[in-house]
């Protein structure tokens, strides 16, 4: 016998997963520069000059036998020191080595984390449109997602909504901001309107309700745009972060988990996250990268790029007649669909060889998210198609 649950996960292509596949046999069928894909959150943008020429001196200048060794489980203490001070310097924040747990990207520590903190029956919370392997994470758990549209007007959370789906059993609720797929920074309002009211539940609940930011997009905001740094606001958090975005590795796998050092039951949340870890078999993030780490911080690959995509696609859709949600962060563009259903509007699409993401996995039918984490030559040779599937709907 094998776990049915997860050889359907297996069998079963995501849908972004899916387009691209279709994206490649169309490019070998019809040419690349024919097909504009715009399905995959992969960043192109190169890593910062520095990360390759600090990766060459670090194998050249250091013991291959302590580079590709085995860490702590944790990670590194020097690196994880390394890191807690660029925080408390860019984040005015007062965490140390021991609030860190290095791991596998964001997806890790995601799962680490949900593991440690949410029990089976329980409940986790997702503000909707939402990265859709969240449900995957929780769902391993044996919890439950309950999903929370955001405010339809401008996709800020919709706080009162998020109090009425808070219940004895919700463990945790997800914050991701810059957000994927609507490329939305929740502002500072919104942010003390959440946790004043998740203050108040917490104790008329007498449990703890966690507070779990994802944040692999923290650094690609536009506009000067500031992100809350959520620990600051409520105690109860973990900020689940990673470097596959801001330095574009997402390849190679690093990011971290960070526990607030005011959370309730500190050092039994610290050691349960480590013990997820242990159980999920990740052994110690990834020795090389994380030597790298110390001195690369506060590094950023070129945002301008992606900033330049963002303005061409928004003025020119609109003149288009296709509407979307201004992003003020990550590399995603919102696209209303004209008709109502994402899923017309996306195989519409794909009839002028443009590869948009549906949204309805997301959580919010009827948009589609478009990355535009591509050349901006791409960008320039789909707008005649764009035109022509703005004025099909006309
Ligand atoms: N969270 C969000 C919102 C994402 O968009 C992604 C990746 O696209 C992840 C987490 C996973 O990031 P990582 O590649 O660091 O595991």
């Amino acid at each position: 016998m094998i776990n049915e649950k997860m050889r359907s996960l297996g069998a079963k292509r995501s849908v972004i997963r899916e387009l691209f596949e279709y994206g490649k046999q169309r490019k070998a069928e019809i040419g690349a520069d024919n097909v504009f894909d715009f399905s995959l959150g992969n960043p192109s943008v190169p890593a910062p000059e520095c990360v390759n020429s600090e990766l060459k001196r670090l194998l050249s200048e250091e013991s291959s036998v302590i580079l590709h060794g085995y860490t702590s489980a944790q990670g590194d203490v020097a690196v994880r020191a390394a890191i807690a001070d660029y925080v408390n310097k860019t984040h005015g924040e007062d965490v140390n080595a021991d609030c860190f747990y290095m791991t596998v990207g964001a997806a890790a520590a995601l799962t680490s984390t949900l593991t440690a903190l949410v029990c089976e029956g329980e409940e986790v919370i997702v503000p909707s449109p939402y990265f859709p392997e969240y449900k995957v994470f929780i769902e391993r758990c044996g919890a439950k997602i309950v999903e929370v549209p955001c405010d339809a007007s401008d996709f800020n959370l919709d706080v009162q909504a998020i109090e009425a789906a808070i219940n004895g059993k919700t463990a945790a609720i997800i914050i991701n901001s810059p957000n994927n797929p609507t490329g939305k920074v929740f502002p500072e309002e919104n942010i003390i309107a959440l946790t004043d009211m998740l203050r108040k539940k917490e104790t008329t609940l007498c449990r703890p309700i966690y507070l779990i930011a994802d944040e692999p997009y923290r650094e690609l905001v536009y506009d000067g745009v500031k992100v809350p740094y959520l620990t600051k606001y409520y105690n109860d958090t973990v900020v689940c972060y990673s470097y596959s975005k801001s330095l574009s590795l997402p390849g190679e796998r690093i990011g971290y988990a960070l526990i607030s050092p005011r959370m309730t039951d500190f050092v039994s949340v610290y050691q349960a996250v480590c013990g997820a870890g242990r159980a999920l078999g990740f052994v110690c993030a990834p020795s090389l990268l994380q030597k790298l780490l110390p001195h690369v911080l506060g590094e950023c690959s070129d945002v301008a790029i992606y900033d330049k995509n963002r303005r061409l696609l928004i003025d020119r859709l609109a003149e288009y007649g296709i509407e979307t949600v201004k992003p003020e962060g990550a590399f995603y563009l919102f696209l209303k669909s004209p008709s109502g259903d994402s899923g017309e509007f996306c195989e519409r699409a794909k009839k002028y060889e443009i590869l948009l993401v549906p949204s309805d996995d997301f959580g919010c039918p009827g948009y589609a998210r478009l990355a535009y984490c591509v050349k901006t030559e791409q960008i320039e040779r789909a707008l005649p198609a764009f035109k022509a599937l703005g004025e099909s709907y006309k």
